[in-house]
């Protein structure tokens, strides 16, 4: 039985590869991956650790489909950290590094107006650590570059000096201190970090609200900061704008640089495009390219994600690119992104917020304190999900679309002069994007 699965699990694992057709990727998240178990449709996979699974996680989908593609049926996926033997190291902590994505340097980075300052002074810090702009604080919306531009800063230290540099995603920086308060090990988690020259933490507003880790962090960003060590931090959003970040840390964040990154315009846009099918040793038409240029506006992982699809179509399936499969595609990817989210997951998440419970959303009550959280939902469903207002009124105890119609303009109206609205809509959004 046991060799059944590692045979199947052997299949997936060279359909997964083909499918990636990225050998680096392939070496870094797939190949470590064991099969425990198969146990009815749960597949039970064992992975290096917590640190690994931050990395492996974009994969599962893919594992997920070509799992289908053989078995005819899709798989639960259950994951399991390889035990390490606690005996031979009773007090280390986990000092797994977080393998980088080696695409992500510098000269891959396309410079453009809006991403220039951001790229100038991640390459200024790389080059004088703890001088120019300590911390560098980077923040802009999702898929703007914010990781590429970190790891970048990691590539180019590793290359030239034999300095201490740890780039560390923050919801991993919070496990691992969770880890070590539970092992007894917050020592040498301390010295971990204290010992840097350089301390890249990414999505730094996931540690905001949690206090242990808001302290730790603390301690350790002053202690860096008297040895002129440099730190760099990015975020969905400047400091200042970040609810339940501790005030003493905003005013730290905000010592140094703060740089936005934006959307790329329509030329850096075609710029990237070109650069990604030339790292992919694939070409395709200007028409194209500029078609998609055109029509993926906001994120530069969506427009990665098209190109992919296209990538795949093309030389796996042989398929002809026209207009009209780009369309298909460009839907798709944003169709993927919309989806994620759910009028279910808004609900739980708005009652979790405010304390409420479902009955009293969905019940038609003119309570004031009802009132503002139902609304929020409503904003919410608008606002991430692709659901119709007519689905959106019924599960948030709407009469009708005109009841959702107004608490979105009402909430939307809000969001902009309430900062404290502001504040409980982004923490809302932040948990459900997560
Ligand atoms: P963020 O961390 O801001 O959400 P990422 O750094 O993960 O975004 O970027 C998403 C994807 O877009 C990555 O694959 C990255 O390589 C690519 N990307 C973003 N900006 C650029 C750019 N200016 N040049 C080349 N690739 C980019
Ligand atoms: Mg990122």
């Amino acid at each position: 039985m046991k060799t059944d699965i590692d045979l199947l699990w052997k299949q997936v694992m060279v359909s997964v590869e083909e499918r990636l057709n990225d050998a680096r990727a392939y070496e870094i998240w797939i190949k470590p991956v064991k099969i425990k178990e198969i146990d009815g449709k749960t597949v039970h996979l064992e992975i290096p650790g917590m640190t690994f699974e931050k990395g492996f996680m974009p994969y599962i989908d893919i594992i997920k489909q070509e799992f289908y593609r053989i078995t005819g049926w899709i798989p639960e996926i259950k994951i399991y950290y390889t035990e390490t033997n606690k005996d031979k190291t009773p007090h280390s902590p986990i000092e797994y590094e977080l393998p980088l994505n080696p695409d992500y340097t510098f000269d891959n980075f396309v410079v453009g107006p809006k991403n220039q300052l951001a790229h100038a002074a991640a390459q200024a810090v790389a080059q004088s650590p703890g001088i120019a702009y300590n911390p560098l604080f980077l923040y802009g919306g999702f898929g703007l570059g914010k990781t590429h531009l970190m790891q970048a800063i990691v590539h180019f230290v590793k290359e030239r000096d034999e300095q201490k540099i740890l780039y560390l995603p923050a919801d991993v920086y919070l496990n691992e201190f969770i880890q070590s308060i539970k092992n007894k090990t917050t020592h040498l988690f301390r010295q971990r970090f204290r010992k840097l020259d350089f301390l890249l933490i990414d999505d730094i507003h996931f540690i905001a609200g949690k206090e242990g880790t808001q302290e730790e962090f603390f301690h350790t960003f002053n202690f860096l900061y008297d040895q002129r060590k440099q730190i760099i931090l990015s975020s969905d959003r400047p400091p200042k704008e970040i609810s339940f970040l501790e005030k003493r840390l905003v005013s730290r964040f905000e010592w140094g640089l703060i740089v936005e990154i934006l959307p790329p315009d329509f030329e850096t846009r075609v710029a990237i495009l070109k650069k990604k099918c030339e790292m992919k040793k694939f070409s395709l038409s200007d028409d194209i390219i500029y078609y998609i240029a055109d029509n993926v506006k906001d994120n530069v992982r969506i427009l990665e994600g098209v190109l992919n699809r296209i990538f795949a179509l093309s030389t796996l399936l042989n398929k002809d690119i026209d207009q009209k499969v780009v369309d298909e595609i460009i839907d798709g990817e944003y169709y993927k992104k919309r989806t994620i989210i759910t009028l279910d997951n808004i609900m739980s998440a708005v009652c979790e917020y405010f304390k409420i419970k479902e009955d009293d959303i969905i019940k038609e009550t003119r309570i004031k304190s009802i009132l503002i959280p139902r609304q929020i939902a409503m904003f919410l469903g608008r606002e991430l999900t692709g659901n119709s207002l007519h689905s959106i009124a019924i599960k948030f105890g709407g009469k009708d679309h005109t009841t959702v119609l107004y608490a979105y303009k009402k909430i939307k109206d809000l969001y902009q002069k309430d900062q404290y609205i502001k504040g409980i809509i982004d923490e809302i959004k932040n948990k459900l994007e997560r």
